[in-house]
C-alpha cells in the first residue's frame, strides 16, 4: 500500500512565529509517546530546532502528508499546561487575533520555553567526602595546601556534611572544594526536597472585625464559593477592601486552596507585602519584572505544584499555572498596566475572568474607581456589585477645595490660598504632597524674542528641559542633546523654560519653604543615587515634609503624615481627544486624593483649576465617583462607544509619510463593504503625534454592536492586510479593547 494512504495522526504544533496558525508536523519517528495536548517537543522551523507546544491531534492534515516533516522528539512526558491553560491560550489567540504561537509563549517561563524540566534541578547542596576522601590521608598528602587540608578535616568532622554557605563562613572558597572535587574526594548530593506542606489556616495576625458593609460583602463572597462568579468590590480609598481580600483568601487557605492575586505593576507596596505576610504563616510568592530566569522558573514550579499557597503577581501571573486552584483577586481592576501594550496586546483583568470561568472558580476585582466596562458589567447582572461608601477604622474623607485660578495672580503657579495652606500643615508637624504628571524641568524651551521651541528631530514633539545639568529629552524616543545658548530661527540668546515640571516645583518649593526637605518621587529620581525604596524611608521618618511627583506616588502607597494632598495642572486631561481621558482623569484625581488624611488626623485635598465648574470636577468634589461614571456611561452609549460599542484599533507606522496611511486606506476601504451588520469602519487617521522616532503613524478603528462581529471584522480585515505587497513597508498591529489610541 503507497505510504500516503495510511491513517496518519498529524500533530497541530504552535510554534514560537508569526504565523496565524498553528503548524501541521508528523509525530517523531522512533518515540513512542501519548500524543497529549500541552506537551512540548522539539520540531523543525526553516531547519532550526523549535520549542513547540502540541495543541491538538488529527487526521486531517492542512497538506499532502508527504510534504510534512517529523518532529524531532518530544520533551514532556505529560501535559506541563494544565487544560485549563490550553483552553485560556487558545481562547486568547482567537480573541485578541493574535498568532497562537506567541500566545503559548507567554504561557511559559523563559526556561520552559527553552526546553528545560518542569522541576528546576537542585542546587548541589550539601559537601560531603567520597569514599576515597575518607581514606586520604589529608596530613601527609596535602602538607603544601593547608587551606585544602583545612576543608577536608572540616568535612570529616562533619560527616552529614556541610552546606556552600556553612562552608563559606568557615573559610571555604568555592575554589577550593572544586579543586578537591576534581581530585575526587569531595562531591555534592543534593539538599532534600522539601515536601509540599498543605496550605495551612495558622493565620498570624488577628483578622480585624468586619463594619456591617464589609461583612456583607464577605457573605456574598462565601455563598456558593466553588463555582465561578465574577464580584466587583466598589469601595472608596481606605473602605476595608484588601481586609476583605485577606479574610476571603484566610478561607481558601483553610481549603487547602490556593489564591492568585494580580495587582497594578507598581501597585504592590512593600506596606502590603508586610500586611499579608503578617497575616499568614504561608507560603507568599511574588511575581515581578525584576525576577531573574531561574527565579521565575522556580516560582513557576511552586505554583504548579501547590506548594505556593497565594501568588501575587502583576500582568503575566495571569498565565502561572495553579495546582489547587481556590479564587483570583483583581485588586485596582481599572489600571490600565493590566493592559500589555505591545505585542500580544492582551487584558490580564478580562483574562483573568475568562480564566476563572474555565477554572470554575470565583473571581474577585476590587478598585475605588472602577473601570466604566466593569461597572457596565454588573448593570447588564454580568458582575456582581458589592459596595463600600464608608471608610473603615477611624479616618474620615478628606474635604476637596477646588481653586479657580482663572484671572488670579499666581506665585510661580501656585495660588497664594494654596501656600498657605501648605504652611499651615508643615507648621502642624505633617507632610504636603503636590502632584503634577510631568516630570523634568520644564515642558519646552522657547525663544522670548521670536517664539521659536526647541523641537525633537525625530517626533512631533517639544524636547523637556531638565537642569543640573542643563539639557534636553525627547520622552517621545529617548533623545537627548545640550541645551543651546542661542535661538536656532533669530540666534536671540534669550531662551526661557516655558510651563514647569516636577523638577521646577522642586525647585520653587525649595526655594519658598527654605526650612522643609523636598522629596520629588519621579521616573528620573528613583533612578537616580537613592532608589525608591530609600525615598520612601525618609517619607516615612515623622516629620514635615513635601513631597512632589508624578503618578508613581498615586498608587498604593500609604503615607501616614499627608494630610495636604494638591493636584496642579489636571486641565488638560479633562479635554483630551482621548475618549478616556475624562475616565482616567477622575480616577487619578481621587488615587491621589486618597493619599491624604488615612489615618486619625484628617486631610484636605487642594485642585487648581481653570475649569471649575466641570461637571467631573463637581462629581468628585463630592466623592461621587459613582455619578460621574453613570453620566460618562450615557454619553458612551450615546457616541457608540466602549464599553456599549467594542472597539478595535490597527495601527500601521512607515518610514515615509504615507505609506501606512495608505496601507490602512485599503484596509479601510476593504473593511467597509464586508456584510456585516452593525459594524463601522472610523479612520484612518494619523496618530495625535503623527511622527514618533522617524516613524510616521496612523490608525484605523473598527466598532461593531457585538463583540462577535467585530472579531469577524477585525479578522478579515487582518487576513487582508496580510497579503497587501505595502506590509513590506509598514509595520503594524491589531489590538482588541485598545486602551489608548495611537
Ligand atoms: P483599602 O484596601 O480599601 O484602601 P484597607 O483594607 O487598606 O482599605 O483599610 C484601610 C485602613 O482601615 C487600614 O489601616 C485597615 O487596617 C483599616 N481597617 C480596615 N477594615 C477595618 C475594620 N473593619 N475595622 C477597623 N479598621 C479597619
Ligand atoms: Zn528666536
Ligand atoms: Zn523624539
Amino acid at each position: 500500500m503507497p505510504k500516503s494512504f495510511l491513517p496518519t495522526l498529524i500533530l497541530k504544533v504552535a510554534v514560537p512565529s508569526p504565523f496565524r496558525h498553528v503548524l501541521d508536523y508528523l509525530p517523531p519517528s522512533n518515540q513512542i509517546h501519548e500524543m497529549q495536548p500541552g506537551c512540548r517537543l522539539w520540531v523543525p522551523l526553516r531547519n532550526r530546532k523549535t520549542l513547540g507546544i502540541l495543541i491538538s491531534t488529527s487526521n486531517t492534515p492542512e497538506v499532502s502528508v508527504d510534504k510534512l516533516k517529523p518532529a524531532y522528539a518530544w520533551i514532556d512526558e505529560t501535559p506541563i499546561l494544565p487544560p485549563s491553560l490550553m483552553q485560556l491560550g487558545l481562547w486568547a489567540s482567537h480573541y485578541y487575533q493574535h498568532p497562537i504561537g506567541e500566545v503559548f509563549q507567554h504561557l511559559l517561563p523563559p526556561a520552559l520555553r527553552q526546553g528545560q524540566a518542569p522541576t528546576p534541578q537542585t542546587t548541589p547542596g550539601i559537601w560531603q567526602l567520597t569514599l576515597k576522601g575518607q581514606l586520604l590521608e589529608e596530613t601527609l598528602v596535602l602538607k603544601q595546601a593547608p587551606k585544602q587540608q583545612q576543608a577536608i578535616r572540616l568535612l570529616r568532622e562533619h560527616e552529614q556534611g556541610l552546606s556552600l554557605s556553612a562552608l563559606k563562613i568557615l573559610n571555604v572558597p568555592s575554589s577550593i572544594l572544586k579543586i578537591l572535587q576534581q581530585k575526587g574526594w569531595i562531591e555534592t548530593r543534593p539538599l532534600p526536597v522539601k515536601r509540599q506542606e498543605p496550605a495551612t489556616t495558622n493565620v498570624m495576625e488577628a483578622a480585624l472585625a468586619l463594619n456591617a458593609e464589609q461583612q456583607k460583602a464577605l457573605t456574598h463572597l462565601m455563598q456558593q464559593p466553588n463555582t465561578f462568579r465574577c464580584s466587583l468590590l466598589d469601595g472608596i480609598t481606605g473602605s476595608g477592601k484588601t481586609e476583605i481580600y485577606l479574610q476571603w483568601i484566610t478561607y481558601w487557605l483553610s481549603q487547602q486552596k490556593q489564591v492568585l492575586v494580580l495587582v497594578p505593576e507598581i501597585g504592590l507596596t512593600p506596606q502590603t507585602l508586610a500586611r499579608f505576610k503578617r497575616r499568614f504563616n504561608a507560603n507568599i510568592l511574588v511575581l515581578h519584572s525584576k525576577l531573574t530566569d531561574k527565579e521565575r522558573w522556580l516560582a513557576w514550579n511552586a505554583a504548579y505544584t501547590g506548594s505556593a499557597h497565594i501568588i501575587i503577581g502583576t500582568r503575566s501571573a495571569v498565565f502561572i499555572p495553579l495546582a489547587h486552584p481556590g479564587a483570583i483577586i483583581v485588586d485596582e481592576e481599572q489600571d490600565a498596566s493590566f493592559k500589555q501594550q505591545s505585542g500580544f496586546r492582551y487584558s490580564a483583568r478580562d483574562l483573568a475572568v475568562y480564566r476563572a470561568k474555565l477554572e470554575n472558580i470565583p473571581i474577585l476585582l476590587g478598585s475605588a474607581t472602577p473601570s466604566l466596562e466593569s461597572l457596565n458589567n454588573c448593570a447588564q447582572g454580568r458582575y456582581h456589585p458589592l459596595l463600600l461608601t464608608q471608610r473603615a477604622g477611624q479616618a474620615k474623607l478628606p474635604q476637596f477645595n477646588i481653586v479657580d485660578i482663572r484671572d488670579k495672580t499666581l506665585i510661580e503657579g501656585f495660588s497664594p490660598i494654596v501656600l498657605e495652606a501648605i504652611q499651615r500643615t508643615l507648621d502642624q508637624g505633617e507632610q504636603a504632597l503636590i502632584f503634577l504628571n510631568r516630570r523634568g524641568y520644564a515642558p519646552s524651551l522657547i525663544c522670548h524674542h521670536c517664539g521659536w521651541v526647541v523641537q525633537c528631530p525625530h517626533c512631533d514633539a517639544h524636547l523637556t528641559l531638565y537642569s543640573r545639568p542643563a539639557r534636553l529629552l525627547c520622552h517621545h524616543c529617548g533623545y537627548g542633546q545640550t541645551a543651546p545658548q542661542f535661538c536656532a530661527h533669530c540666534q536671540s540668546s534669550d531662551l526661557r523654560s516655558l510651563g514647569a515640571g516636577t523638577e521646577r516645583l522642586e525647585e520653587t518649593l525649595t526655594h519658598y519653604f527654605p526650612k522643609t526637605p523636598v522629596i520629588r518621587i519621579d521616573k528620573d529620581s528613583t533612578r537616580g543615587k537613592l532608589s525608591f525604596a530609600q525615598l520612601l524611608d525618609q517619607i516615612h521618618q515623622q516629620k514635615p515634609l513635601i513631597l512632589v511627583g508624578t503618578q508613581m506616588l498615586a498608587k498604593g502607597h500609604h503615607f501616614p503624615l499627608v494630610t495636604l494632598v494638591l493636584l496642579l495642572d489636571m486641565d488638560a486631561g479633562l479635554y483630551t481627544g482621548d475618549f478616556r481621558g475624562p475616565e482616567r482623569t477622575a480616577q487619578l484625581i481621587l488615587q491621589v486624593a486618597g493619599r491624604a488624611g488615612r489615618e486619625e488626623r484628617p486631610g484636605t485635598v487642594w485642585l487648581q483649576t481653570r475649569t471649575p465648574n466641570h461637571p467631573l470636577l463637581i462629581s468628585i468634589q463630592q466623592h461621587d465617583y459613582g455619578h460621574f461614571a453613570q453620566q460618562e456611561l450615557i454619553q458612551r452609549q450615546a457616541a457608540h462607544l466602549p464599553p456599549f460599542f467594542p472597539m478595535a484599533l490597527i495601527r500601521a507606522e512607515s518610514r515615509k509619510p504615507t505609506d501606512a496611511q495608505q496601507l490602512l486606506s485599503k484596509a479601510a476601504k476593504y473593511a467597509q463593504i464586508q456584510p456585516l451588520t452593525q459594524t463601522h469602519v472610523l479612520g484612518p487617521v494619523p496618530a495625535m503625534m503623527e511622527k514618533k522616532a522617524n516613524f510616521y503613524r496612523a490608525q484605523l478603528l473598527l466598532t461593531a454592536s457585538h463583540s462577535k462581529e467585530l472579531r469577524q471584522l477585525l479578522h478579515r480585515t487582518i487576513h487582508f492586510i496580510d497579503q497587501q505587497p505595502e506590509t513590506k513597508k509598514v509595520r503594524w498591529s491589531a489590538e482588541m479593547d485598545p486602551l489608548e489610541l495611537y
